[in-house]
């Protein structure tokens, strides 16, 4: 027993071949997978032209109007089928989902600024883990903002150190400074300038930028009262009124400060070299 099919219109045996629906006749065979072909064709035509065809047709047969008994397991092809309606009505309303679209865009304007503060977030983490520090400080022309970079730990950076600017710094109060590490500790180093003059007949130096009304006096004898040593042969304070005989001090007015591991970062970035012969200078 053969039959043929209304599909493909070719003859085969009845084992092979659905009835799929209820016509009669001519039409009452077909392959399945002729079907299926049929099937997904007819819905990318709705799909194509939504107000051409009918979604019905899919799946339903066009002459006695009963549904296919049989449909397409093919999963893509399913989901494509089941969320067609969705896609035909974004096609036929392309207006109104355009102004849908730039409504969401301007309520997502309110989005924007929790969005800017995790970027921000974010950011400041990774510069922080690169080692870049924020601080704010309040300087003569108001607060400010300062972005120094960390390095690791410079071991011969202690307190009697001297660092000579090098050719990387090209302005500001510390170009050509050389500069005498007083103190360099886990919150942060202190040191003089000691090569820029104020007064040079009175021996009065520029120590640097940090609060420069404060007098600093360095001289090179152990035995004044309550000094402090810096390294051998510089001191720093004590009781030097009336001034010690066989003194030889140099006064210093303001000082500069770097935070944790600042000028360990600028030595490492290569602004200072490390030249403990330059002490000579110093007196
Ligand atoms: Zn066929
Ligand atoms: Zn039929």
């Amino acid at each position: 027993m053969s039959d043929y099919c209304r599909i493909c219109l070719e003859e085969d045996a009845l084992d092979n071949l659905l009835i799929p629906c209820n016509c009669k006749g001519t039409q009452k065979f077909t392959h399945k997978s002729c079907l299926h072909r049929w099937q997904e064709t007819t819905l990318n035509n709705y799909l194509c032209c939504p107000e051409r065809y009918d979604l019905e047709q899919v799946l339903t047969c066009r002459l006695c109007k009963t549904k296919y008994n049989s449909t397409s397991a093919n999963f893509s092809w399913r989901l494509l089928y089941t969320s067609s309606p969705l896609l035909a009505l974004a096609r036929k309303h392309t207006c109104v989902l355009t102004f849908g679209i730039s409504s969401f865009m301007c309520f997502s304007f309110w989005l924007f600024f929790p969005i800017l503060f995790n970027v921000a977030i974010f950011s400041y983490v990774v510069f922080w883990k690169k080692g870049y520090r924020f601080k704010f400080i309040g300087t003569n022309e108001g607060i400010r903002l300062r972005i120094y970079k960390i390095g690791l730990k410079v071991n011969e950076l202690k307190s009697g150190t001297i660092l000579k600017a090098t050719n990387m710094i090209r302005d500001g109060m510390f170009k050509n400074s050389k500069i005498l590490i007083v103190k360099n500790k886990e919150e942060g180093a202190v040191g003089f300038i000691f090569n820029k003059f104020i007064d040079e007949t009175e021996n009065i130096r520029c120590g640097g930028p940090v609060n420069q009304s404060s007098v600093h006096v360095l001289h090179d004898n152990p035995d004044v009262e309550g000094c402090e040593k810096i390294t051998d042969g510089i001191y720093i304070g004590g009781k030097l009124i009336p001034r010690p005989e066989n003194t030889i001090c140099a006064i210093i007015k303001g000082y500069s400060a770097w935070d944790s591991l600042q000028l360990d970062g600028e030595v490492r970035s290569g602004l200072w070299q490390i030249d403990n012969t330059e002490c000579a200078c110093l007196w």
